[in-house]
């Protein structure tokens, strides 16, 4: 019997003890986690090869965090040849049996939760607080998952008319090729691993070459946790070469990807190719980019819409698909919302996220930053600079926390995502206006509504087209099994994660119908 699903709970740095329990793991991390090689595995074997990918620490560029092998495009293939023999197995393995594995697996992350999120600190330059949420959401993944493949391995009721024995159950697809970001290194490339692999799918993880020494990490916590060999395979390499090889390979059966409009859309395109020798159409789920927006309605409360658009906007430095980059106040109260959400914004420290007092952290990396420096001298064309506006990447890649005021919506600023620490704001004199600019971009993934007005509740519940919509909140920090996730319009396939369907995208439903 398993218990309720409940979420892992947030580690309260208030409290002296916890702040001490995480400098001991920083401290830990750096002694004895950083520096390691990693080599590839395919069908359990380790191969080490010659070209390396190496992570560094975007708060002390030329700190190493770890390297990994890189793959080439034979070994991508090698891969999914592994991944397709050990699916004949794997596919008829209990769910129970699957299941357990990812009980074990979270468990094992739980008693390392601190060493796990210092990492998370070291490699994408996460703030204590948004490094505990992301190890938080990985171990959430991992119970939900587990919890949601027990309760579908008995399929879903439908009818029997007399003499016949009808069952709709869930049966794995193949061989699953799992691309992630890095911004989640931990949660979203552990939930895109975990769902297939849970539902009787063998995995070919590919992560993301900024970030690939927490998904080596994690793929050894799966394997003792007792994943057998060529169930999960790990592949990093160059997203063009090896990430092509592995999308257009006649025996993967899907691709789930989390990452930008481009990269999705190319996977998505190629996916639809049906190569020589291939016995079925593939299956792409793509999560990909946002450009999310928090209305502020004009007897909305100004302090609560100023934090919101803050935590929104600055969290993790703006590099959250879910990012709050666009906020549309009304002008009653816009003049207001502005200044505090400065006056808030100029209290906070831009730092090295290793200092607990630190807010926000780097960017990822070099070529970040100069596309976010870059839409930042746009910003300056196209709106008044309100706060930050400078960058400075002579040991880290970090840029101020950024706000430029009196945008007009259809900017660049306003339209295009830049997945930095910059906020837009708009003024509209209307609700009207308002849901009408919050859906003039290409993007649907989140947003809220600061507003005590019930009619524009249900209003916007209708009209605002984005998959995940809050009110009197902030549009970040959606919780696996609370908020299932994903967006519309070129956000995605709105897959929603962490969500009662997730796991039956991952299966095909058959039916069997007995006659007695
Ligand atoms: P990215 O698209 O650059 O990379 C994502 C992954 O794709 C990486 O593993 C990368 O190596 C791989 N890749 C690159 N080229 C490839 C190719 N040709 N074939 C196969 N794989 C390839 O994105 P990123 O910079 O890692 O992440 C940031 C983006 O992710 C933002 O746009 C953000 O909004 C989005 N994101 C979306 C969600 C969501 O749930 N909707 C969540 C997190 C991040």
């Amino acid at each position: 019997m398993t218990t309720l699903y409940r979420h892992e709970p947030f580690t309260d740095f208030s409290q002296k003890e916890n702040q001490e329990a995480f400098k001991k793991a920083l401290k830990t991390v750096n002694k004895e986690w950083l520096g390691k090689e990693y080599p590839l595995i395919i069908n359990g074997e380790r191969i080490t090869t010659d070209a390396k990918i190496v992570s560094y620490n975007p708060a002390k560029k030329d700190e190493v965090i770890g390297s990994v092998s890189k793959a080439t495009k034979e070994l991508a293939e090698k891969a999914i040849e592994a991944a397709a023999t050990a699916f004949e197995t794997w596919r008829y393995t209990k769910a129970e049996e699957r299941a357990n594995i990812l009980f074990r697996a979270a468990a094992s992350i739980r008693r390392k939760k601190h060493e796990f999120s210092a990492l998370l600190v070291k490699e994408a330059g996460k703030p204590w607080k948004e490094a505990d949420a992301d190890t938080a959401e990985a171990i959430d993944f991992l119970e939900y998952y587990a919890r949601q493949m027990i309760e579908l391995s008995n399929g879903k009721p439908i009818n029997s008319r007399e003499g016949e024995y009808n069952q709709y159950i869930y049966t794995p697809t193949g061989v699953t090729v799992s691309i992630p970001p890095w911004n989640f290194l931990f949660a979203i490339m552990a939930g895109i691993t975990v769902a297939p692999l849970v539902s009787g799918n063998t995995v070919v993880l590919k992560p993301a070459s900024a970030t690939p020494i927490i998904a080596a990490r994690f793929v050894e916590v799966l394997e003792e946790a007792g994943v057998p060999k060529g169930v999960i395979n790990f592949v990093p390499g160059s997203g063009s070469e090896v990430g092509d090889t592995l999308v257009d390979h006649p025996k993967t059966s899907i691709i789930t990807f989390t990452g930008s409009r481009e990269v999705g859309t190319r996977i998505f395109e190629r996916a639809a190719v049906v190569q020589p020798g291939q016995q079925h159409l593939k299956q792409v789920i793509a999560e990909m980019g946002g450009k999310d927006t928090i209305i502020v309605d004009k007897d909305g409360d100004v302090e609560l819409a100023a934090q919101s658009i803050f935590t929104s906007a600055f969290g993790f430095a703006g590099q959250k698909c879910s990012a709050g980059s666009r906020a549309v106040v009304h002008a009653d109260v816009y003049d207001a919302v502005v200044e505090r959400v400065v006056e808030i914004t100029e209290e906070q420290i831009t730092g090295n996220p290793e200092s607990h007092s630190t807010y926000m952290g780097p960017v990822i990396d070099a070529a970040s930053y100069e596309k976010i420096m870059g839409y930042i001298e746009i910003g300056k064309e196209e709106g008044r600079l309100v706060s930050g506006g400078t960058g400075d990447d002579s040991k880290g890649f970090f840029i101020q926390p950024t706000i430029f005021a009196d945008v007009d919506a259809e900017a660049k600023i306003m339209q295009e995502e830049i997945f930095g620490p910059v906020l837009a704001f708009s003024k509209v004199a209307s609700f009207d206006e308002a849901l009408q600019v919050a859906n003039n971009t290409e993007y649907g993934l989140t947003g809220a509504v600061i507003t005590n007005n019930r009619a524009h509740i249900e209003r916007a519940k209708q009209e605002f087209h984005v998959g995940n919509l809050y009110f009197n909140r902030n549009c970040t920090g959606a919780i696996v099994g609370y908020h299932p996730f994903g967006g519309f319009k070129m956000s995605g396939t709105d897959s929603k994660a962490g969500g009662p369907d997730y796991l039956t995208l991952h299966m095909n439903a058959k039916t069997v119908s007995e006659t007695y």
